[in-house]
């Protein structure tokens, strides 16, 4: 292969310790005969204090569109002035939906009390509450909009088993919050199970995301490949990569179909940014991930056994240094030379946890939308009210909505309260009515703005309504607390 036809990569070099990390990273892969062309953009600090608060110019949008490749160091957001997260821009912007971060320890060359732990979070990206749907709704009430689909939790699902197939991992486990969230979460395991079918040779359990965060933590020998929602995955990948040693060791990618982005799990350090101390192994984690997803194994295989023959010499950086088990200390230069002279050799002892990641593209399928039959049924309206007897506003509620519909219930923060409600419930400002027809028969989709009218009429406030369906015969909806 000519220089020329070599794949274009994009490469940012960060804020912060971003710079000393790339340059380490950047002279190891050169030196080991990595095959790329790199493209370098400016994103981040700079940009965001030169006005734009996306972080992001137009033309490095148009140089990640045309490479679909990215290394990127880390960056820092500056706090406050509206400045958005770079990284979730990226992510939903360009379609990164899958977020894979191997997390393994590194025992015997750094002591660990998880000798075994090799576990690989396969984290959903782009839904879940990072879909970023955020309203004020009265005075006391904020809400977070929390988006499952079914299209994004089959991608991401198929993508973790496809993962561990080819990784011949043993087991996936799920991890969400079923138990109190049965639609969203509900669905996520459900598919888990559906999909599971398919690949009868890997284990696979459901766990309850706060037991199973707490067990990660106690004992993350125990799991393999986990796959979980957004925010469940963003905690217990920190959790997991604090408890496999240095957050300076781990790297990941963010897939799509369009773009695949590189990095450290790790942020900017400002704390040593410019002391040239910083442990470049997040870094060159990611982009040997990198160098798998563009086939050249042979060149990150290679690279791999060095990095771990240099901690295995015990040359270690500041942040995993320990007198009694180190035998020199280095900084982030010296540790990319330690490697770079060590390309042609491999560590003479294998590691506990046997981890070597490696991989190739994973192909998922395209969604196919099933034909389902879609019924109204009702409609929830929520209200603004400032009183804080509920049979008030029951009666209120009662005495302005006509047939066809007619008050179910009323809820305060998902409990009901009326009618027979528990004096004991705290009230806020914001309720749900429900209403349900009169007949149980479907009502005509034009009779919801005139029962929204109806409350308007009547002095009450709404501040927003969710039409109450059912798929296919199955309600699509949660009951109350109560009802
Ligand atoms: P951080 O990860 O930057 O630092 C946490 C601690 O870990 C610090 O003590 C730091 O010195 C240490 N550390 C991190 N990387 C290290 C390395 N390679 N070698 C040695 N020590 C290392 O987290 P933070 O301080 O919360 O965030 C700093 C900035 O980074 C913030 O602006 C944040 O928004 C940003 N950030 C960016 C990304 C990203 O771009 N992917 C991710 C997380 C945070």
């Amino acid at each position: 292969m000519s220089t020329l036809d070599y794949p274009e990569v994009v490469i940012a070099k960060g804020d912060g310790i971003g710079p000393e990390i790339t340059d380490a990273t950047l002279r190891i892969l050169d030196a080991a005969g990595a095959r790329y062309k790199p493209t370098f953009i400016d994103i981040g600090e700079k940009v965001y204090l030169a006005g734009n608060t996306s972080g992001i110019p137009q033309d490095a949008w148009d140089s990640l569109i045309r490479a679909g490749i990215f290394l990127k160091a880390p960056i820092t957001t500056p706090q406050g002035g509206g400045y958005k997260s770079l990284n979730v821009t990226i992510r939903k912007t360009m379609g990164l939906y899958a977020n894979v971060r191997p997390c393994f320890t590194l025992k015997p060359y750094i002591p660990s009390p998880f000798p075994d732990m090799d576990m690989v979070i396969v984290r959903e990206n782009e839904e879940d509450l990072y879909a970023g749907i955020e309203h004020r709704q009265t005075t006391d009430a904020f809400q977070c909009l929390k988006l499952i689909t079914i299209p994004g939790t089959q991608r991401i699902v198929r993508y973790a088993f496809e993962y561990a197939r080819q990784n011949k991992r043993k087991k996936v486990t799920c991890m969400v919050k079923d138990n109190i969230m049965k639609l969203t979460d509900g669905l996520f395991a459900d598919i888990f199970r559906e999909i599971g079918t398919e690949y009868p040779e890997i284990d696979q359990e459901v766990m309850i995301i706060d037991i199973g965060s707490a067990r990660l933590a106690r004992y993350p020998d125990r799991f393999d490949v986990v796959v979980t929602l957004n925010l469940y995955g963003d905690i217990i990948s920190d959790i997991a990569a604090e408890v496999s040693g240095s957050v300076g060791l781990c790297g990941s990618s963010n897939i799509g179909t369009d773009l695949a982005m590189f990095e450290a799990i790790h942020g900017s350090a400002p704390d040593i940014a410019g002391k040239g101390i910083a442990n470049p192994s997040g870094m060159l984690n990611g982009a040997l991930m990198m160098l798998e997803h563009l086939g050249q194994n042979d060149v990150a295989e290679r690279i791999r056994w060095a990095w771990l023959k240099t901690l295995e010499d015990g040359l270690h950086t500041a942040d995993i240094f320990k007198a009694e088990s180190s035998a020199k200390k280095v900084g982030t230069a010296e540790f990319a030379d330690a490697v770079i002279e060590r390309l042609a050799l491999a560590p003479q002892t294998s590691l506990a946890s046997g981890s070597v990641v490696s991989t190739k593209p994973i192909e998922t399928r395209p969604y196919v939308r099933k034909r389902v039959k879609k019924e109204l049924l009702g409609v929830d309206v929520f209200l603004e009210w400032p009183g804080e007897k509920p049979a008030e506003l029951g009666a209120l509620v009662e005495a302005a909505v006509k047939p066809p519909f007619k008050l179910k219930m009323i809820t305060n923060r998902g409990v009901k309260v009326y009618p027979d409600g528990f004096e004991q419930t705290f009230c806020s400002d914001h309720w749900r009515c429900r209403l349900l027809t009169v007949d149980g028969q479907s009502p005509e989709r034009n009779t919801i703005p005139a029962v929204i009218q109806q409350f308007l009429d009547s002095g009450l406030e709404v501040v927003k309504t969710e039409n109450l369906y059912s798929f296919d015969g199955e309600r699509g909806y949660s009951l109350g607390q109560g009802e």
